[in-house]
């Protein structure tokens, strides 16, 4: 493995060389922003296609799905019940939109390959 790096759990990666489909990415540096992925399986560097944009969505996405909890099932929770039970409302929401992120990261990640190969 080259220097650098490392694992990234729950982060579809789907190698634009080779094929290599996992549940997991490997990007090189610890950075967020346009990180280059290696590929565990034939080697090569690709890196995320519309990073910014799958971001947002997944910003927007995460919102309405914690939204909805909060104000759907938990909304009478929240209002009425002492305050204990009031912090489950966030939590739940949180905890759903972050269930949610592997399927969202299964439809929306997508890679291309990097040539150069170095960040
Ligand atoms: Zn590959």
């Amino acid at each position: 493995m080259p220097p650098g790096v490392h694992k990234r759990p729950f982060y579809y990666f789907h190698c634009p060389s080779c094929g290599l489909k996992s549940s997991y990415a490997r990007p090189v540096g610890r950075g967020w922003r346009n990180p280059l992925f290696w590929c565990e399986a034939c080697g090569k560097y690709s890196r995320q296609k519309r990073l910014w944009l799958v971001s947002s969505l997944w910003g927007v996405t995460a919102g309405l799905i914690a939204t909805t909890i909060w104000f759907g099932p938990f909304y009478s929770l929240y209002f009425e019940e002492p305050t204990a039970l009031r912090l489950a409302a966030p939590l739940a929401g949180l905890a759903v939109a972050l269930a949610v992120w592997p399927i969202f990261g299964r439809l929306f990640l997508r890679y291309e390959r990097d040539p150069d190969g170095h960040t």
